[in-house]
């Protein structure tokens, strides 16, 4: 299975090779997939489940787990068992966790095999996870490059962008060296550019599949901006084949703000399509609250493929409401309510959000009895 498989990437896609965490196919063509990262602590099992299905139902494809000590190896065999998403395991320098992680049965490592240290235990940890098909993430942050690398760059002899390409193919060529080859890579600089260039040099040397982010981009208000343009870039360059946005925030407004790019961009059916104008001194609601609550009506009920046209006044109000599934416009001090052009109620404001939930309702249950008459 793969996400919304009926989508038809329009932007040219590099030829990487697949590899499957769970049952999501990443590379070679398929679709781009959500991930995110659990906040909890990973041996706090509840906490950390419900974050996973928070996530799942706010349209994540595979989650990331931490797994700092023993404790969280024993919570991961708990959480595998119950977690709707498939589950990567974040391993960082101790190779008996990463060996315990494919024993419990986890989907995907994100491991660097170059801070393991210990020849034979790599060659175990690569063993384990070929004979599962379960695939590796080797990445790169600009901001922990090794003292060599950082040296290079000091004295002007590479760039940052080349440096990193050169400290992913490290751990590449580790794993390789171990006859494995369940490869992502991932490179993640905190700017846009940097990381732009640095995914289009190693497009040029490697067809192993790119997991992308503009990595700690912050709080969502300056993040969301800087991970939303980053993005956009590396998705048009047909270079991102998996995405994980990096908030400082609740998973799940990374997940929102990842499909979000990607709905924007026409890879994945439409959630929900708000058009809504800017206001003026000529609007006749509130038209700012009023988009706020349809939005939050819209999460509610989880709805996919309605557009909703919330407009201030009769100028352009009545022209989209026409071309929405449900428009509301401002009216001689009412709110108008259209359903598919055609006016359906003119209420107060104060009646405005029970009204348009009985449409939203209606809509949704006509919608899903075409569905079953197809
Ligand atoms: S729809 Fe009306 S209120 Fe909204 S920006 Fe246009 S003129 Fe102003």
């Amino acid at each position: 299975m793969t996400p919304d498989s009926e989508i038809v990437c329009h932007f040219p896609r590099r030829k990487t090779k697949p590899v499957y965490v769970g049952r999501v196919k990443i590379g070679d063509g398929a679709p781009i997939s959500v991930q995110s990262m659990t906040k909890t602590f990973t041996h706090d099992v509840a906490g950390t489940l419900n974050q996973i299905r928070l996530l799942a139902q706010a349209g994540c494809d595979i989650v990331r787990v931490a797994v700092p000590d023993r404790e969280s190896v024993i919570a991961l065999k708990q959480i595998l068992r119950e977690s709707p998403l498939p589950v990567v395991a974040d391993i960082h320098f101790d190779p008996q966790l990463a060996l315990m992680s494919i024993d419990a049965g986890v989907q995907g490592l994100r491991l660097n095999p170059g801070t393991i240290g210990n020849r034979q235990k790599i060659a175990e940890i690569a063993a384990a996870a070929g004979e599962r098909r379960i695939p590796i993430r080797v990445g790169v942050n600009s901001g922990s490059l090794r003292r060599h690398l950082m040296r290079e760059i000091e004295e002007g002899r590479l760039s940052l962008p080349e440096a990193m390409v050169l400290s992913a193919e490290e751990q590449i060529h580790i794993l390789e060296d171990n006859g494995f080859d369940l490869i992502k890579v991932s490179l993640k600089a905190h700017d846009v550019l940097t990381t732009l260039q640095a995914h289009r040099l190693m497009a040029e040397r490697c067809s192993y599949p790119f997991h992308c982010g503009i990595t700690e981009s912050g709080p969502p208000e300056y993040g969301s901006i800087k991970s939303a343009v980053g993005l956009a870039l590396l998705i048009s360059e047909g270079l991102a084949d998996t995405v994980r946005v990096s908030l400082t925030a609740e998973p799940v407004e990374e997940v929102r703000l990842a499909l979000s790019v990607l709905e924007s961009m026409g890879l994945r059916v439409q959630a929900r399509n708000i058009i809504s104008c800017p206001t003026c001194a000529r609007r006749e609601i509130d038209v700012v609250q009023w988009v706020y609550k349809v939005e939050k009506v819209l999460q509610e009920h989880n709805v996919k493929n309605i557009t909703v046209a919330v407009m201030g006044c009769v100028v352009n109000g009545p022209g989209e409401a026409r071309d929405a599934d449900i428009g509301i416009t401002g009216s001689a001090g009412k709110a108008v309510i259209f359903r598919h052009g055609k006016v359906v109620a003119t209420v107060p404001e104060e009646e405005l959000i029970p009204t348009f939930v009985k449409e939203l309702q209606q809509l949704i249950s006509s919608k899903s009895a075409q569905t079953e008459r197809k």
